[in-house]
């Protein structure tokens, strides 16, 4: 059976091991004689598949004991309001540091339910950077500072993190969580929708430290409340079962990779073959993102105009490369390379870029 060249956005590729275990357990899990869709999320086949997942995560991220870890479900969109609902309250702002589509998104959204700030911006330049520390600024309102660890469509990452002192720090970490070693304390809250590096959508994971959670806000929605999700173990109405047991088995896969030190390195790698390739390309790939501030996950690039673009896309599908066009606020392309996209799919990009840059260039001159 042939597996594509997934380089997709997310959802995205998952690790195939993940998928022949899930494929083995689908009719008959764990002895039940039924698949894990049919369970009862009440059940202790499936509280202990839920558990083994919170478990994993934080042995894997090695999350304090002072860190609450959830469930949740409406992706990392819903988020953009429940942060604020929950951590935004009269008096105080909310500060974004804007670096891509994603925190203006988040941005617009508190702005919704609270005040809030800039607290830095790198639009001016079509987002190719990351803001440096100095750069930041917030007041003594804060209710917290938000970032976005990796901007899955400009193709930038943070390095440094913003040492904040006494406000939290809260980050969406939907396109780089588990891709590296990160220090948990620094942050207030981070949340991520699976579909990049934990799983397949359909669930978002939610790490918040304990003296972050408001108990007053008993007006709030149930379900939107983080405190109702705390109180019930993320199991107050039915989670996403498929979705969170597809987590536990990238968890497994992970920690049998060696953990996150090990992909970190491996990501590394990846990412420096096609950094490699496009800045030796004497110019015909240009990267989107300043080198200092380039992302490990989204690799965005153009090349010399639409006409060749267009004619790499087309002869990248049919060489079975999938999702390599960019987003339409960059153009151009993007390879998205998480966690279980395998070295040996980077090198045959590499590979299939320096043919194409040949002929492309050889066909030009002929005509
Ligand atoms: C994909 C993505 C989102 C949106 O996630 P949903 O789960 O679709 O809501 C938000 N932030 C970042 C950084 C993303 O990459």
């Amino acid at each position: 059976m042939k597996r594509a060249l997934n380089f997709n956005a997310g959802p995205a590729a998952l690790p195939e091991a993940v998928l022949q275990k899930a494929q083995q357990e689908w009719l008959n899990i764990e002895d039940t004689g039924m698949s894990v869709m049919e369970l009862s999320h009440r059940s202790q086949t499936f509280e202990n598949i839920h558990n083994k997942a919170i478990s994993l995560l934080k042995e894997i991220m090695d999350i304090p004991d002072n860190y609450e870890i959830l469930f949740l479900q409406g992706g990392a969109s819903l988020q953009f309001s429940m942060v604020p609902m929950n951590l935004l309250s009269t008096g105080k702002k909310a500060y974004y540091v804007l670096t891509g589509s994603w925190s203006e998104k988040a941005l617009n959204e508190a702005g919704k339910i609270g005040d809030t700030a800039v607290a830095a911006s790198a639009k001016d330049t079509n987002y190719t950077y990351i803001p440096s520390a100095d750069e930041i600024s917030f007041g003594e309102d804060a209710a917290y500072v938000h970032i976005t660890t990796n901007n899955t469509i400009f193709g930038t990452q943070w390095n440094n993190y913003p040492v904040l002192e006494e406000v939290p720090l809260v980050a969406d970490m939907s396109s780089d969580i588990l891709s590296k070693k990160i220090d948990i304390s620094k942050f207030g809250l981070i949340y991520a929708g699976a579909q990049k590096n934990l799983g397949p959508s359909g669930v978002t994971v939610v790490i918040i430290r304990k003296d972050l959670v408001n108990s007053s806000l008993t007006n709030l929605p149930t379900m939107l409340n983080y405190e109702t999700h705390i109180k019930n173990n993320s199991l107050y109405n039915t989670p996403p079962t498929l979705a969170i047991y597809l987590l536990s088995l990238v968890l497994e896969w992970v920690k049998d990779q060696g953990g996150v030190e090990v992909l970190q390195e491996n990501n590394t790698a990846k990412a420096k073959l096609i950094y490699d390739a496009i800045d030796n390309s004497e110019g015909f790939y240009k990267g989107h993102a300043q080198p200092e501030s380039r992302s490990h996950m989204n690799v965005t690039f153009t090349l010399p105009d639409e006409a060749a673009t267009k004619k790499f896309l087309e002869e990248a599908k049919l060489a079975g490369f999938v999702g390599l066009n960019g987003h339409r606020s960059v153009g151009g392309c993007r390879a998205s390379i998480y966690n279980a996209v395998p070295l040996s799919h980077c090198e045959k990009l590499v590979g299939f870029m320096k043919n194409f840059k040949e002929s492309y260039s050889s066909a030009a001159i002929k005509a």
